[in-house]
């Protein structure tokens, strides 16, 4: 279902001009290939949990999802082993470190948590298949049910990461010592340079997101991406840990449980209402996206979208769904 509210369209127009001025923080160049990204790309997406969705800018433009796949492989691998075996492997405690900080429980050996690598690399341990194609294939299946549609590799940045993945390894061999991770470590993490370079627009992380909202129902296609009782799970850990070691600021003042990459991206979850996707490849000092997050941060205080929010939106959302605020006016 496409747009049927003038006025939220409008909105969020005017929110993408807004926020196109702002030209502070810098592309990733970590490796060459995420250097190439325009700075100026700015897309938009937000779908609601009944399938209305609203666009502007480049949200058909497609980036690398780097980190934030890790939101969603955490689901796979709780639906493959269990919320118990999970939870033994990785814990859901936020760090205060970078992402790729090589560090564990001192006391259990886990990674603290799903979203930084040692934890992502953990959770792609998890993800079952008899090889490392049929892994590959449950991964991208998963986030077809997820978006509706099927999701390529960018093969040239899966190599480069792979080339020079050196700490990533290193934090993988790490977790092999400790018996954390499995011995195919390094199918393992092939899998998991693969789920960092997947191609994907805002448009698909709204869809994702909406889903999630919507209970793990796309709420497009009708098709189930994940177990309803893994949801909650899955947008906790975004809400504790999902913008690095912003995390606990991003919970203070935006408050909708969400996910960067350092491809540019940002999914954000408001349960029960709606998700959001953005996508503009400056990222601050933290390494989420400088438009991405005044973005949210709009939507969250227009709209209320706080999670623990206990006040009156500037703006009704429902109104603004509907699109007519004329009833309202007049009264
Ligand atoms: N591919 C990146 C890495 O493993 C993921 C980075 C990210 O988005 N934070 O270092």
């Amino acid at each position: 279902m496409d747009a049927d509210s003038p006025l939220f369209d409008a909105y969020l127009r005017d929110v993408h001009q807004r926020y196109a001025a702002i030209d502070d923080g810098k592309v990733a160049d970590y490796i060459p290939e995420l250097a190439l990204a325009k700075p100026e790309w700015f897309g938009l997406c937000v779908v609601t949990k009944d399938g209305q969705c609203f666009e502007v800018g480049d949200s058909r433009q497609l980036f690398t999802i780097q980190s934030i796949a890790k939101a969603f492989v955490y689901g796979l691998a709780l639906e493959d082993c269990g919320r118990e075996y999970v939870n033994r492997r990785v814990s859901v405690e936020p760090t205060g470190e970078a992402f790729n900080a090589i560090v564990l429980d001192e006391v259990t050996n886990r990674p603290y948590n799903p979203m930084v690598n040692a934890g992502a690399i953990a959770t792609t341990d998890l993800v079952q298949g008899k090889d490392a194609v049929e892994r590959l294939k449950r991964m991208l299946d998963m986030f077809e049910r997820y978006t509706g549609r099927s999701h390529d590799i960018n093969v040239p940045v899966f190599l480069s990461e792979k080339t020079t993945g050196h700490r990533n390894r290193a934090i993988a061999y790490l977790m092999l010592n400790f018996g954390m991770v499995t011995p195919r470590i390094d199918e393992t993490l092939d899998l998991y340079f693969q789920q960092c370079a997947i191609l994907v627009n805002a448009h698909d992380l709204a869809m994702m997101a909406a889903t999630l909202a919507n209970g793990g129902v796309n709420p497009v296609t009708g098709v189930r991406a994940i177990d309803s009782q893994y949801v909650k799970d899955v947008i906790s850990v975004m809400l504790t840990c999902g913008m690095y070691d912003y995390s606990g600021e991003w919970a203070y003042h935006i408050g909708i449980p969400a996910k960067s990459g350092v491809g540019g991206g940002i999914t954000a979850v408001s349960p029960n209402k709606l998700g959001i996707g953005t996508f503009s490849p400056r990222l601050d000092s933290k390494g989420n996206s400088v438009r991405g997050s005044r973005v949210c941060q709009a939507l969250s205080e227009d709209f209320s979208l706080h999670v623990f929010s206990v006040e009156q939106a500037k703006l009704d959302l429902d109104v603004y769904l509907r699109g007519d605020l004329g009833d309202r006016s007049s009264s």
